[in-house]
C-alpha cells in the first residue's frame, strides 16, 4: 500500500516537472513508442488527451476489433498503436461503439472509411450516428469542475455512417468477439453498451461509470485514480444510469476499463464499484442538475423530451469570468502543448 502511494507520487511528480517544467523525466518507464497500455490477455488500451479507446483481439483467429474511435486527433495514434501489436497493415474486424458521444466518435469516419470496415453500435444509439437526432445539450451546473462549464462548447450534432453502420444483435453477442458479451447499460447515453469477458472478469465499461474525476481537469491532466459514476454533464437520465452500475457491479468484475481514467482491478476496485453505487444519489448525482430530477426520454428515433433549463445564463458566464476561467485556459494550453507532443501516459 506504502509502496503504491509512493509510486502514485512519483508518478504525479513527474507529470509535473513534464508538464509544469518541461524537464526531462528520470526514470519513467516508456513501454511502447505510441503510448498504449495492456489491460488484460489480448486486451490494449490508449489515452488521447482525455478519453481512451480499447483494442481487443480474438483468439481464435488473431484478428482483432477497435472498441470506440477517441477524438478527430486519434486516427493516426489509433493507426500507430495497431501497427505496433499487430504489425504492418493491420486493420481491425470491425469497430464497435458502446456510445457515439464526441470524444469516443471523433475518428469513426475516418478509420472505418480508410480500413472499410463495419461499424456497430447497439441499436438505441443508431439515431446519432444517422444524422437523425443529436444529444440532449450538455449541462453545464452540475459542477465538480472545469469541464462541465466548458461543456456547453461540445459538439452533440450527429454524426452520419448508415452505409457502415450495423445494429448489434440483441442476444449480448459481439461480431469479432466470442468470448464476449455486451450489455446494454443506458443513462449516460441511450444505447451505450458495457463489453464483458466472463472468463477472467474484464469490462470495457465505456463511459457508464469512469476511473478518474472527469469534471476536474486536474484529475483528467494527473490521470488520478478514482471511481466515478458516468461524466456528469452529458449523462441524461440518472435513474438509469444507477441501473447499469448495480448491473456492472453485479458482474463483481477483476479488472474494469473505462472511457476516461485508467484501468482498475481487484478487491479494492470492487469495493468502489459497491460504494458507488451504494452512495450514487449522494455522490454522482448532481444537485439541481437539469437532468437530476427529471430525465430526458430517448426512443429509437432519438430524444423526443428534453427537461427546460434551468440555467442561470449570466450566472455560467460570470463562472466563466472567475479564476476558473485562468485554470481552463492553463488546461486547454496544457492539452495543446500534449497535442504536440505524442507522448502520453500508459499505466
Ligand atoms: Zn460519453
Ligand atoms: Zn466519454
Amino acid at each position: 500500500m506504502v509502496l503504491y502511494a509512493d509510486f502514485e507520487y512519483r508518478q504525479q511528480k513527474n507529470i509535473i516537472n513534464k508538464y509544469f517544467f518541461m524537464n526531462n523525466v528520470p526514470g519513467n518507464k516508456i513501454k511502447h513508442d505510441s503510448k498504449y497500455f495492456e489491460v488484460a490477455d489480448g486486451v490494449w488500451g490508449m489515452k488521447d488527451i482525455f478519453v481512451n479507446f480499447y483494442m481487443v483481439s480474438n483468439p481464435t483467429d488473431n484478428s482483432w476489433v477497435l472498441i470506440d474511435a477517441g477524438l478527430k486527433s486519434s486516427a493516426t495514434k489509433i493507426k500507430k498503436m495497431a501497427f505496433e501489436i499487430f504489425g504492418e497493415g493491420a486493420k481491425p474486424f470491425c469497430i464497435i461503439l458502446t456510445h457515439a458521444h464526441f470524444d469516443h466518435v471523433g475518428s469513426l469516419k475516418k478509420l472505418a472509411e480508410e480500413w472499410n470496415v463495419p461499424v456497430y453500435a447497439h441499436y438505441l444509439e443508431m439515431p446519432y450516428l444517422t444524422g437523425k437526432s443529436s444529444y440532449p445539450p450538455p449541462d453545464p451546473t452540475v459542477g465538480g469542475g472545469i469541464m462541465p462549464l466548458m461543456s456547453f462548447a461540445f459538439p452533440i450534432n450527429p454524426i452520419n455512417l448508415w452505409n457502415r453502420l450495423s445494429v448489434l444483435n440483441e442476444d449480448g453477442n459481439l461480431p469479432g468477439l466470442p468470448e464476449w458479451k455486451y450489455l446494454h447499460t443506458p443513462g449516460h447515453a441511450p444505447g451505450h453498451i458495457s463489453l464483458y469477458r466472463e472468463k477472467d472478469g474484464v469490462l470495457i465499461a465505456g463511459d457508464a461509470f469512469i476511473t478518474t474525476d472527469q469534471q476536474s481537469a486536474l484529475s483528467i491532466l494527473f490521470q488520478t485514480k478514482k471511481l466515478m459514476g458516468p461524466p456528469k454533464y452529458f449523462t441524461y437520465d440518472w435513474e438509469l444510469a444507477k441501473q447499469s452500475v448495480k448491473e456492472l457491479m453485479e458482474l463483481e468484475p477483476e479488472i474494469v476499463a473505462t472511457g476516461h481514467g485508467k484501468p482498475m482491478r481487484g478487491t479494492e476496485m470492487r469495493k468502489s464499484l459497491h460504494n458507488l453505487f451504494n452512495n450514487f444519489n449522494d455522490k454522482s448525482v448532481p444537485m439541481g442538475g437539469r437532468y437530476s430530477e427529471e430525465p430526458a426520454v430517448a426512443d429509437a428515433t432519438g430524444f423526443v423530451y428534453i427537461p427546460p433549463s434551468a440555467v442561470n445564463k449570466r450566472a455560467v458566464a460570470l463562472k466563466l469570468l472567475s479564476p476558473t476561467a485562468v485554470a481552463a485556459t492553463i488546461f486547454l494550453l496544457l492539452i495543446k502543448k500534449q497535442k504536440k507532443n505524442p507522448h502520453s501516459y500508459g499505466y
